[in-house]
């Protein structure tokens, strides 16, 4: 019997580090958009992450004719109303950068006091089979720092700190971070729904 293919709807390298990471117990062989030329840039053109995931997931699954996991994320900072939210790769604008976007999130936040500074992050993954999907979620707690601290993760991870651990996700190691992140929550989830199909 052939080995079961999945493709991750997405070229964000460190999205795809993490969910390799998780990923690696599983007897699934794993390919990335970044190996296929013949995706498209999908528009994340839907005002839910729900939506989003699922866009990305069912197109590449019907153009690689494969099973595909897409994930979308956001950032819910309590102080902003939930803002950025499913708009958080675009909060500094169209083109931003990862230091644009946390650059702009430290300046509104800056007169924000320490008590008033709960966000999560929030994660939805999308497994696209034969035109159906599923979605999960996973979700985590933390504050907005007033600075960055530490060198590793990506996005916003140097200003998203946990106090259970005192560190912030970029102090973490790939694997800590999966352990208690919304990306690592979601995906333990998507593990089940693909075993199902193995
Ligand atoms: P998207 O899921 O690619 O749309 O990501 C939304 C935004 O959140 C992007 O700016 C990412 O850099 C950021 N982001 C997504 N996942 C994480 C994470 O695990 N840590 C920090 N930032 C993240």
């Amino acid at each position: 019997m052939s080995r079961f293919s999945l493709l991750l709807a997405t070229r964000n390298r460190d999205k795809v580090v993490e969910i390799r990471q998780v990923l690696a117990g599983l007897d699934v062989e794993v390919i990335s958009a970044i190996e296929r030329d013949d995706l498209p840039e999908i528009e994340e053109d839907r005002d839910t992450l729900e939506g989003n995931a699922s866009k990305k997931a069912l197109v590449c699954s019907r153009i690689a004719q494969m099973a595909s996991l897409a994930d979308d994320t956001g950032l819910e900072v309590d102080a902003l109303n939930g803002k950025p939210g499913v708009f958080s790769s675009r909060f500094a604008g169209e083109n931003a950068t990862y230091d644009d976007n946390v650059n702009k999130l430290l300046h509104e936040m800056a007169a924000v006091p320490s008590t008033m500074r709960g966000a999560r992050f929030r994660c939805v993954m999308a497994l696209a089979i034969d035109g159906r999907v599923e979605t999960v979620e996973g979700v985590c707690e933390g504050e907005i720092l007033f600075a960055r601290r530490g060198e590793g993760g990506f996005g916003y991870d140097p200003v998203f700190y946990l106090p259970a651990l005192d560190k912030t996700f970029a102090e973490l190691s790939i694997e800590e971070k999966n352990r208690i992140s919304h990306r690592g929550i979601a995906l333990r989830k998507a593990v089940e729904l693909i075993r199902a199909h193995l």
